[in-house]
């Protein structure tokens, strides 16, 4: 099996590792091209590894396009089903929310939201074309209520703990896949499926984010 710099040599990557298991997420990772979303990259684009897009005054990278082996851990804790209405918190590049996109298809809806500007205007460009997702900009902490309830909700930032908003924005029996990070950064991935009215943790596995801001 080829593991070079290329698209099918990316994904055949994550499945010899064993993070990619579901066939319907191979296809979205064969569909969407990684490198429309890193267009500086180069053959970069398939590495497994995160490519900074911006960075804060301190240097520290306050976005990136996420690590390919750490999407697809985490659409496979999400579980999408065609049709499924999902918000997104962490547009950045537009990359993962153009797969929740071809993964929920054409009955489905995604909306992504995210807290810099310039970042959601790039991604809502780059995304023009898909007719079931629409990029917001603005603070994702709050959820997105105009769209709600969302059958999946996804953040790709992490958080400290989980606000109220997205429980009170899923629909019962709907599934919260979340970043738990602490101050260095890393923490564990959550999912969460909410189950009269509260959540209640059915895995989790280690991760790393940028904080949530
Ligand atoms: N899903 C992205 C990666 C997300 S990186 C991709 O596929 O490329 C995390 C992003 O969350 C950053 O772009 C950051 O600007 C954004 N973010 C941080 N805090 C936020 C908030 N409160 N609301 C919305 N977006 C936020």
């Amino acid at each position: 099996m080829s593991h070079d710099l290329t698209l099918r040599g990316m994904v055949d990557a994550l499945t010899v590792s064993g993070v990619l298991r579901s066939p319907a997420i191979r296809a979205a990772l064969l569909a969407v091209d990684r490198a429309r979303f890193v267009p500086d990259a180069g053959a970069d684009a398939y590495r497994d590894a995160p490519i900074v897009l911006r960075r804060g005054a301190d240097g520290l990278a306050i976005s990136t396009i996420s690590q390919p082996t750490m999407v697809v851990q985490m659409l496979e804790q999400l579980s999408l089903q065609p049709g499924h209405r999902v918000l997104e918190v962490g547009t950045a590049s537009g990359y993962n929310a153009a797969l929740l996109a071809h993964l929920v298809g054409d009955d489905g809806y995604v909306v992504t939201i995210e807290i810099d500007r310039a970042l959601a205007e790039t991604a809502a460009a780059r995304l023009s074309g898909v007719a079931n997702l629409r990029v917001i900009a603005g603070d994702g902490r709050g959820g997105y209520p105009e769209d709600a309830p969302y059958d999946r909700i996804i953040i790709t930032a992490g958080a400290a703990e989980v606000p109220d908003a997205w429980t009170v924005q899923l629909v019962d029996e709907g599934r919260l896949v979340v970043p738990i990070t602490g101050r260095h950064r890393s923490g564990r991935c959550i999912t969460y499926d909410k189950v009269e009215g509260a959540l209640i943790e059915r895995s989790s596995t280690p991760c790393g984010f940028v904080p949530l801001r």
